[in-house]
């Protein structure tokens, strides 16, 4: 089936497109739907929102009904969300309307049905839809409204009164504070554990957030250098412990001694030889936590826009429901 047939049907269903889903219901199940390919796909992913216990059984009816129409799995680990592989061939609408019939049908004697409670509020009397938590889920849209209020209104503070200073004090303080694993395993066991050197950009990461550091696209950055700076602090703290305990010094003694040194440039050099491999792994840290490391303020504004844009009104119950179901068929045929 080509895309441009999928997004007819996808209409002829009344199905709401937004970027690369298409959302709605059936049979009062919330949906959506995602074309699995660019041009040419063989299947549909359909996820249906439902409400009941999650059940092994009813799984195991459900794909026993739909066979050879499609397969289907749990999407989320409490059974909220179902997601569904339909085969479309040649068309789309005739298997899904099959396949959702059926999944009606087998979740009637298992007590599963649509959900009706809002996962914002956990009240019932929902007014519409949103993408929500991995599902396509009913939701008043006075709560999302709230939601997204609330994130514009901290990414508003953090942009006017967020500061770089307090964020990279944090930072420093967090990826100092994440840099204890680490000097611990090396002072106790004498052995370089730079494996834990990974905890140190999420270390720094937490405390640039907690400390009010502003999350602009300069965040990212300055989080990495925070990184680095802690990593050789403390391989710095290192070599003073080591030679306190050599020459018998004092830690005012020690530190008296030693500060000189990071003056000097061939002292670092010499660290940064001796720290290739904890390098490594420190840059294995910022890769692995980077989308934290970058995340802004106004990243979170679009995402949560993102799931206002997915939002649609509920046609009342008894209106408009049958006629769209006649509507559809009718187009389908
Ligand atoms: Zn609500």
């Amino acid at each position: 089936m080509t895309y441009d047939q999928y997004i007819a049907e996808i209409q002829s269903l009344s199905l709401m497109q937004r970027g690369q889903g298409a959302f709605g219901e059936y049979r009062g199940y919330p949906l959506y739907c995602i074309f699995s390919g660019r041009v040419q796909a063989k299947a549909v992913t359909v996820e249906v929102s439902v409400e009941g216990k999650r059940q092994t059984k009813f799984m195991r009816e459900l794909n026993r009904s739909i066979k050879g129409l499609g397969s289907a799995a749990f999407k989320t680990s409490d059974g909220s969300v179902i997601q569904i592989q339909v085969k479309a061939a040649d068309s789309f609408a005739v298997p899904f309307r099959q396949v959702m019939d059926r999944l009606a049908e087998t979740a009637v004697s298992y007590g599963v049905t649509p959900p009706s409670v809002c996962p914002l509020c956990h009240r019932s009397g929902c007014d519409g839809w949103a993408l929500l938590k991995g599902g396509y889920r009913p939701v008043h849209k006075a709560c999302l409204e709230q939601v997204r209020d609330s994130v514009r209104a901290s990414a508003q503070r953090n942009m006017a009164e967020g500061s770089y200073l307090t964020g990279i004090l944090g930072g420093l303080a967090g990826g100092l504070v994440a840099t204890i694993p680490c000097l611990l395993t090396i002072l106790l066991l004498e052995r370089i554990y730079a494996l834990l050197v990974w905890l140190i950009p999420m270390g720094a990461a937490f405390g640039y957030q907690k400390c009010n550091g502003k999350r602009s696209r300069a965040a990212g950055p300055i989080l990495i250098v925070l990184s680095i700076v802690s990593m050789f602090l403390m391989e710095y703290v290192f070599f003073v412990v080591q030679w306190s305990a050599a020459y018998g010094w004092g830690v005012g003694e020690a530190l008296l001694t030693t500060l000189p040194f990071m003056l000097d440039p061939t002292f670092w050099i010499a660290v940064v030889q001796s720290s290739v491999t904890e390098l490594l792994f420190l840059a294995l840290g910022i890769a692995v936590s980077w989308k934290t490391l970058t995340s802004t303020a106004a990243d979170e504004v679009s995402g949560v826009d993102a799931c206002m844009e997915t939002y649609q009104p509920r046609v009342p119950e008894n209106a408009g429901f049958e006629d769209r179901q006649k509507e559809g068929i009718s187009d389908g045929a």
